[in-house]
């Protein structure tokens, strides 16, 4: 019986040494994976709503709490993903719904009119972990445009498809359409009859070949970059392009590489301005080449292609931009950006104007 007893205890002592080196080994194994990436949160996001004449002075307090509303709104659309461990391309699709349904971004509801008087809409979406991409362009039926892009990246082995083809596909793959009346908004309708009116009174404008008369540089795109538990990232893009545009134009906002792009390796972008500029200087890439060949920081990086590259060449806009690290940059170079982040841990933050 004592030999029974001693052989208990023996056996009990061992098991509780290899639990014990057992929860060593998982705490020099946590502390190390802190150490490595100190202050990298559990997961991040960032978002905006359309960079432009945003001054506090134009604002009433009744719209300023309504453009914060939906931007929380959608923050919280995100995050509530990114908190249960769902994926950054999800949590992306999700806030960029909420502001696709708002009448207060030119993005799905509330989307500028083009010169024909029509609604005409572009996105795209991009994954970090594999450079995957999809996008549409010129699509007038779809309420969200975004998820129209991702079943591109996703469901098909194009890229960018655009207009009726685009339509049809979307449909395909069981995406809510809508009446184009459903994207009607009383103040994209005044926007485009006060640009029209400009266009009359100014005729170099009509003689020229300028196809877009945005007089206010009041953009309003928005767009999603997310970072998700497992390191991985997603940016996502969605507009109604540029008041007045005519001639099916296309923006920045579905080219990869000019409105959006993620790589794992470096960010996360989203971009929104002034769209021939962020084509013609590919954006997008060009902040994310800075950090994967120049080795600058995601802040460095959208401040130099913003204040420096765009501003040289009279490009007018802003992007968001969002690390592995859970960095953010919110550049602008208009008189305000509408953007908001937040991370794990309870930071968060929606600003408007230059603070
Ligand atoms: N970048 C968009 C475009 O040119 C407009 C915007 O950002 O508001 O279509």
């Amino acid at each position: 019986m004592k030999n029974v007893l001693l052989l208990c205890l023996a056996l009990a002592l061992c098991a509780c040494g290899q639990n014990e080196t057992a929860s060593m080994e998982a705490s020099t194994e946590k502390t190390s994976t802190t150490a490595a990436n100190q202050d990298t949160p559990e997961y991040a996001m960032v978002i905006h709503g359309g960079a432009g004449t945003i001054l506090k002075k134009n604002m009433t307090p009744e719209k300023e709490a309504g453009i914060r509303e939906a931007m929380n709104a959608a923050l919280n659309a995100g995050e509530e993903v990114l908190k249960a461990g769902g994926s950054a391309a999800d949590a992306v699709e999700a806030t960029i719904w909420v502001m696709e349904d708002s009448p207060h971004f030119n993005a799905g509801k509330g989307a500028v009119f083009t010169n024909a008087g029509i609604n005409e809409m572009d996105a795209s979406f991009m994954t970090g972990h594999d450079q995957n991409a999809g996008a549409v362009g010129g699509v007038t039926n779809l309420k969200h445009p975004i998820s129209a892009a991702r079943a591109v990246l996703e469901k098909s082995e194009h890229v960018l498809l655009s207009g009726k083809g685009a339509e049809a596909f979307s449909k395909l793959q069981g995406l809510e359409t809508v009446d184009p009346k459903y994207f009607h908004t009383d103040f994209r309708w005044n926007s485009l009859q006060k640009a029209l009116e400009g266009e009359r009174v100014d005729q170099e404008k009509l003689e020229g070949n300028r196809i877009i008369t945005d007089i206010d540089h009041k953009y309003g795109t928005v767009g999603c970059v997310a970072l998700d538990k497992s390191g991985n990232i997603a940016a996502g893009t969605s507009t109604g392009g540029m008041t007045n545009k005519r001639y099916n134009r296309l923006g920045d906002s579905p080219i990869i590489g000019a409105g959006t792009y993620a790589d794992n390796a470096t960010c996360g972008v989203s971009c929104t301005g002034w769209g021939e500029f962020f084509i013609r200087y590919a954006v997008a890439y060009d902040v994310h080449a800075r950090m994967a060949y120049g080795n600058a920081s995601v802040q460095d990086a959208a401040d130099a292609v913003i204040n420096k590259t765009l501003v040289a060449k009279g490009g007018t806009g802003g992007l968001i931009a969002l690390d592995a690290q859970g960095n953010v940059a919110m550049p602008f170079n208009t008189a305000g950006m509408y953007r908001g982040y937040l991370k794990a841990g309870g930071e968060r933050e929606i600003l408007f104007y230059e603070e």
